[in-house]
């Protein structure tokens, strides 16, 4: 099972000093909402995924613990989510990036490359690009990892994204989709409720019929195997002409229902000509 490590930068409620937007937003509760959206979707995925952060975001988790768990746990790979500052005060700057450690990271560089992309249309920011550093997530966690920015949260234009819980959500699962297609890991097929409950409809019509067609095709076999009836009482329209043929001693007057075996057609032949 392909194995992904996750964590909001910082901690919540202000425990990691700066950090904020000039208007007093944390950055880690805009990294905690994209966070979530990633783990549901890899969830749906069938990713399996560790938290690195304080999921509550009481406390900020140092960052050599977050890097010791992805590594103890043998993470396949790590992706790390913040938002960007740039002054601390409110300007234009704008854009949405990925980074990945110095140097080389060829498998690295793949996935930061499919998340930058799903990311450019969540955010629907500049596109800053791809970008190298020497951050501590990237640099101390032994599999290819990643770390995106995806907006400033000082400046006038990313905040509106940032604010908007549907863009947050949208980027984690961009991230998220890029993730399994790293992978090359496919949705699962899930039925929506109204799916499944027309399914069901149609499927018990089936089955309804089915069991009616059972029902007449066991009606039709008990009545091949049925004898006729013993019964000495023809049938009313044939009373009059059996009364008859029984009087004239044509016919016995037994067993009106029995079929006429040759031998019993020749004798009544012969009775008639007497
Ligand atoms: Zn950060």
């Amino acid at each position: 099972m392909v194995k992904v490590a996750i964590d909001a930068g910082h901690g919540g409620f202000g425990v990691t000093p700066g950090k904020r937007s000039p208007d007093g937003e944390y950055e880690w509760n805009f990294n905690d909402k994209v966070v979530v959206a990633v783990i549901k979707r890899l969830k749906e995925y069938g990713i399996s995924v560790l938290r690195l952060d304080d999921p509550t975001g009481k406390t900020d988790v140092p960052l050599t613990t977050r890097t010791y768990k992805a590594n103890n746990w043998g993470a396949d790979i790590l992706i790390s989510c913040h938002h960007n500052a740039n002054t601390g005060k409110w300007g234009d700057w704008t854009g949405t990036e990925t980074f990945t450690y110095l140097g080389k990271w060829k498998d690295a560089e793949r996935l930061a490359g499919l998340v930058q992309n799903r990311l450019i249309g969540a955010y629907n920011l500049r596109d800053r690009g791809l970008k190298k550093d020497d951050f501590h997530m990237l640099r101390q966690s032994s599999m290819p990892a990643i770390l995106i920015e995806g907006g400033y949260m000082d400046s006038r234009i990313d905040i509106k994204k940032l604010r908007d819980g549907k863009v947050l959500q949208a980027a984690g699962y961009a991230v998220a989709d890029a993730v399994a297609e790293y992978f090359g890991i496919k949705p699962k097929e899930e039925l929506t409720m109204k799916q499944y409950e027309e399914l069901k409809k149609l499927i018990e019509e089936q089955n309804k019929i089915i069991k009616q067609q059972a029902n007449e095709i066991s009606a039709l076999k008990k009545n091949k195997q049925d004898k006729p009836s013993d019964s000495h009482a023809p049938d009313p329209s044939h009373a009059l002409a059996w009364d008859k043929a029984t009087e004239a001693g044509i016919v016995n007057g037994k067993y009106p229902h029995h079929p006429l075996t040759r031998e019993q057609y020749a004798t009544i032949r012969m009775r008639e000509k007497n």
